[in-house]
């Protein structure tokens, strides 16, 4: 996995999601650029870029917790434990055992979803141990899916850093089960239906 400014990406995510609520036509991407260069958004990136070896430090600390389907629980904790240091609005668990956090937007009204799963393919008791080598990071799972799960980590950082505030509330949840059964997401979906107005679901590189 090629670590490079990627993580970046999600504001472009990010952008069009806040920008699209509401609005149809093709203008979009013209939209997207404009916000890029706004200075907040500037500063939300230069945060990711400035945090960079944190940020690949952290990825790889979850990456190495394993997390087999249905075995989701030591990796969520830890990052229950990285939100709950956030000003979130809220962190908690829903019946499926997805993590869930809310970052309050300044107007009510349906949320913008971010989902990315915790779970991995690989048995239970398996070590994990990441390599870095030039400029790639090499371990089981470090793109499907930890590189999203650290994406969403940083960028609620970011935001924060930045001082960016949304219209909605933004919700990013981590999901449990994705690779066997789609469990996870299928909870939170029937559990929040009424309360989404986009949802991103982040997997892969
Ligand atoms: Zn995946």
């Amino acid at each position: 996995m090629r670590i490079a400014n990627s993580l970046s990406l999600i504001f472009l995510l990010l952008s069009m999601a806040i920008q699209m609520l509401g609005q149809t036509g093709s203008p979009e991407i013209q939209r997207v650029q404009a916000i890029q260069q706004t200075e907040k958004v500037k500063a939300a990136n230069d945060y990711i870029t400035r945090n960079r070896e944190s940020i690949l430090r952290e990825w790889i600390r979850i990456t190495e917790i394993n997390a087999p389907s249905g075995h989701e629980q030591d990796r969520a904790k830890h990052i229950e434990k990285l939100l709950r240091s956030y000003k979130l609005a809220s962190v908690s668990f829903d019946s499926a055992g997805n993590l869930i956090a809310v970052r309050k937007g300044t107007t009510a009204g349906p949320a913008i979803v971010f989902d990315a799963h915790l779970d991995t393919v690989f048995q239970p008791g398996l070590k994990i141990k990441a390599t870095v080598r030039d400029g790639n990071v090499y371990a089981p799972g470090i793109g499907d899916n930890t590189r999203n799960i650290e994406a969403l980590l940083a960028t609620i950082r970011a935001l924060d850093a930045a001082g960016i505030q949304t219209k909605s509330d933004l919700i990013f949840v981590f999901t449990v089960e994705e690779e066997n059964s789609f469990k996870g997401v299928r909870q939170f979906v029937q559990d929040n239906k009424k309360n989404i107005a986009h949802y991103i679901a982040l997997d892969c590189g």
